[in-house]
């Protein structure tokens, strides 16, 4: 255990989704963690969160499920349309055989929401958080690992997980590698569901496709809010301007599609876009006794809607590799660590890799012209509801990489 401030079992640098849930899960095990974050206050900004069954059954796992639900939707159908025509493509039931054959619901749910559930479990557990802490760099110093603050304070920990986000700060001790930019951007808002909301699939998560933008609608917090996101191929952006093109290039990008698109597009915050970005896969996530998780070891295209989903993943498998490892019926085993991050590592990194590829080329296929499109919308429409051909490798329960559906049984207790 601690002698001093900040010395801890487990130094979670981060406090998005993949640090709490890391923070979460390794305190679960029985470890003393600190989580450090550097903006002032813990937060999310941003619209909906999609969480398929992959991530649901680890919510399952560490009982926050069901308060996810009580604030969440479960949507019925997941809908892909043509944006240009509007013809249905391809639907997927979500609720029935699905859930069944995944062992959890699908859930939208307001990112805010899901955060503050994380947080909140971390408090309850004994997490130490601290805020206004930049991590400039980590080092192993006699099997422990170092971090180094901005403002010049040294936390030391057994472990220390890279949580820190697409553009981790610690990724650098394991690539030389920087973001890759999509040219996509997207725009995101919620509105109130009322009367005069169009009335059409505001039960299902709809994608519209079309040339060079796509569309996404769910409802969120119960079904009073609507959220929207728009994604579009953006020239202002490829011109390198990082920040707002103008409504003009918005409305222009979404300029051939069917007036329930052109509508939505009243729904989106236009002061601020997000631009698209990911990394190459890499199969190194550790340095000496830092390991990283989350978007930070594998950020993704958003298309799958899998980042904070794999995040969820990493947290769930870690738990397992360094349960029985490194916390043990005999108390806590640090020289452990060494062998339940490169578990860890190996297990999860070829299932992300996999994802990350995936996005980028589903998402290639939706906003596709020309031949491409007539032939995309084939494929699409061959494909029957209940064919969960291309589902089960990302939401089924079994294969590598994939955390164990119920909690395996803790070795350690979580002090009082
Ligand atoms: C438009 C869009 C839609 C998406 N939709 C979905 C979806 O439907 N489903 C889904 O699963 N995923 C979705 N994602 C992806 C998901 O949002 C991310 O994968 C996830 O939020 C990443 O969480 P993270 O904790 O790894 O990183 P972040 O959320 O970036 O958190 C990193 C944290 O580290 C802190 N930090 C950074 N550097 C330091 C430092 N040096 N010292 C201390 N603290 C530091 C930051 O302040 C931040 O709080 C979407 C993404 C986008 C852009």
């Amino acid at each position: 255990m601690s002698e001093h401030a900040t010395s801890t079992d487990v130094l979670v640098i981060g406090g998005g989704m993949a640090g709490l849930a890391g923070a979460l899960a390794l305190r679960a095990n029985g470890a003393d963690v600190t989580l450090v974050e550097r903006a002032p206050e813990f937060g999310e900004v941003g619209a909906g969160l999609q969480m398929a069954p992959n991530a649901s059954r680890v919510l399952k796992r560490w009982g926050l499920l069901e308060k996810a639900l009580e604030i969440g939707v479960q949507p019925k159908h997941l809908v892909f349309r043509d944006a240009v025509t509007g013809e249905e493509l391809t639907r997927q039931s979500l609720g029935g055989e699905f859930e069944e054959r995944y062992g959890a619901p699908y859930v939208v749910i307001h990112r805010s929401d899901l955060h503050r559930v994380l947080l909140e479990a971390c408090q309850e557990a004994g997490v130490r958080l601290v805020n206004d802490v930049f991590v400039e760099s980590v080092e192993t110093v006699d099997g422990r690992g170092v971090a180094h603050t901005a403002a010049g304070v040294d936390y030391d920990a057994d472990v220390v997980i890279g949580a820190d986000g697409l553009k981790s700060t610690l990724r650098r001790l394991v690539a030389n590698d920087e973001p890759v930019g999509s040219a996509y951007v997207a725009y995101r808002g919620t509105v109130p569901i009322t009367e005069s909301t169009p009335r059409t699939d505001l039960e299902d998560v709809i994608v519209y496709l079309g040339p060079d933008c796509h569309l996404v609608q769910y409802p969120l917090r119960k079904g009073k809010l609507l959220n929207t996101v728009a994604v579009f191929k953006s020239a202002s952006f490829e011109r390198g301007e990082e920040q707002y093109g103008g409504v003009d290039e918005l409305e222009a990008a979404y300029k051939d599609c069917v007036p329930a698109v052109q509508d939505a597009l009243k729904n989106l915050a236009t002061g601020i876009r997000w631009p698209m970005y990911d990394r190459d896969p890499i199969e190194n996530w550790i340095a000496g006794r830092m390991v990283l998780m989350g978007d930070a070891a594998h950020p993704m295209l958003q298309y799958l809607a899998q980042g904070a989903c794999q995040a969820l993943e990493d947290a769930a498998v870690l738990q397992d590799a360094s349960n029985g490892t490194v916390f043990t019926d005999d108390g806590v085993d640090p020289a452990a660590w060494d062998e339940a991050i490169r578990r860890f590592n190996e297990l999860r990194a070829g299932r992300t890799a996999r994802v990350q590829r995936t996005a980028r080329i589903w998402g290639e296929s939706w906003h596709v012209s020309g031949l491409a499109r007539t032939l995309r919308n084939l494929l699409f429409k061959s494909r029957g509801d209940g064919n969960f051909q291309y589902n089960d490798w990302l939401y089924g329960q079994e294969g590598e990489g994939i955390p164990a559906a119920g909690r395996t049984e803790s070795a350690a207790k979580v002090p009082a």
